[in-house]
């Protein structure tokens, strides 16, 4: 049987087309049509006032965490559950990624928490929209508001994902959002902010140019970056972001083929809280309690179907160890051993959800029968 994997990207719309258009004109490197139609049309989407394109998903929070302003001495709220380059970004500026265990049903920041963790150094607040599931905006933001920090959404995973029927990316002060390959539309390596305020947007429009004076060429008033996204890869994201309601659509429509299949059987099932508009980037389980994840993922791995298993919560990873992290943590450690990301392509059919469920009810088995 073929083997079903994780995350598969899908390039047969303009992809071809537009990257032709790249070649044929000479328009290879970082300013173009395709960037900046990218970012007209990316920004309308998130019903935010502007986007910066970028070259990947890690720049674009960096770029962002510095036009905030943060610097050594700032805290950044982040969640213990994430994948690296949320804190990451946070230490590039020299600041300290502060954990914050999660929400135990949406596995996205838990606000108790985040309000237990603010300090007079906290500046920002990171929260990430997970696995496509976003995270409880209208708390956050009231929170925000009332200590005056400002909220650098994590969509990395998210395009397209709602809070009360807001598109995230044009929630906070400024979003990320990442175009990796796996992630909902790509452009192989690639990122984009938004933000609706236009000072924050010309900030980092200067620091991803090199820092270069928009009116004055080469002259630097501040130490910068190239962090620009290429034509070619703005081309790639520009053909897939004309067919996102397909690419969102594809995967809730392969969401509810996993509910269908799944409902009865004792897996966690991918949360989807009545406030929240789910794009289910990857269609996650919890493996019952006193399953061995990782065996799990062997053996389902043996019946050719890949599975992912959930970030290593922050505090596990050497970086950012806390030798008390399990017990300040204890959601997200448990459902970071818990969790197994499934095959969430724009490509699954029926069928393949069919027979990933059955895998997945002969992998429960083989462990319940020793
Ligand atoms: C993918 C991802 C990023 C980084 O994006 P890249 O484009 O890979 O650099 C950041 N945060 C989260 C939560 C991600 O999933």
């Amino acid at each position: 049987m073929n083997r079903i994997p994780v995350a598969e990207p899908v390039l047969n719309g303009n992809e071809k087309k537009y990257v032709d258009d790249c070649i044929d004109t000479g328009w290879i490197s970082g300013s173009g049509k395709y960037v900046t139609g990218l970012e007209e049309q990316f920004a309308a989407y998130c019903n935010a006032r502007y986007a910066i394109a970028v070259f990947n998903g890690t720049v674009a929070l960096h770029v962002a965490l510095l036009g905030l302003k943060i610097g050594a001495g700032d805290e950044v709220i982040v969640p213990d559950l994430t994948y690296i380059a949320s804190a990451n970004t946070a230490a590039y500026c020299g600041a300290t990624p502060v954990l914050v265990d999660i929400d135990p049903y949406t596995w996205t920041l838990d606000i108790e928490d985040v309000k237990r963790k603010i300090t007079p150094r906290t500046k920002a607040i990171m929260p990430v929209h997970i696995y496509g599931h976003p995270s409880e905006m209208g708390p956050l933001v009231a929170l925000a508001k009332e200590h005056g920090i400002a909220i650098l959404e994590d969509a990395a995973e998210a395009h397209g994902a709602e809070y009360k029927g807001q598109r995230v990316g044009g929630i906070g002060e400024v979003s990320a959002f990442s175009f990796f390959g796996n992630k909902i539309i790509t452009s192989g390596e690639g990122g984009i902010i938004t933000t609706n305020d236009e000072a924050l947007m010309q900030e980092i429009r200067i620091l991803k140019g090199q820092g270069m004076d928009p009116k004055r060429r080469y002259w630097f008033p501040i130490i910068g970056y190239n962090y620009r996204m290429t034509n070619v890869q703005a081309a790639i994201a520009l053909a897939q972001l004309e067919r996102i309601d397909w690419f969102v659509q594809r995967r809730l429509e392969v969401a509810q083929w996993y509910v269908e299949e799944l409902k009865d059987s004792p897996f966690t099932l991918s949360p989807q809280a009545e406030w929240a508009k789910n794009v289910y980037w990857l269609y996650c389980v919890l493996v019952p309690e006193g399953i061995d994840r990782d065996r799990f993922m062997v053996d389902m791995d043996a019946q050719n179907i890949e599975t992912r298993p959930f970030f290593y919560p922050m505090h596990v990873l050497p970086p950012y160890h806390d030798s008390e992290g399990d017990a300040k943590f204890p959601v997200s450690t448990a459902i970071g051993a818990r969790g197994v990301n499934l095959p969430s392509s724009a490509k699954i059919t029926r069928a393949d959800v069919k027979r990933i469920a059955e895998s997945m009810f002969k992998s429960l088995e083989m462990q319940q029968a020793k």
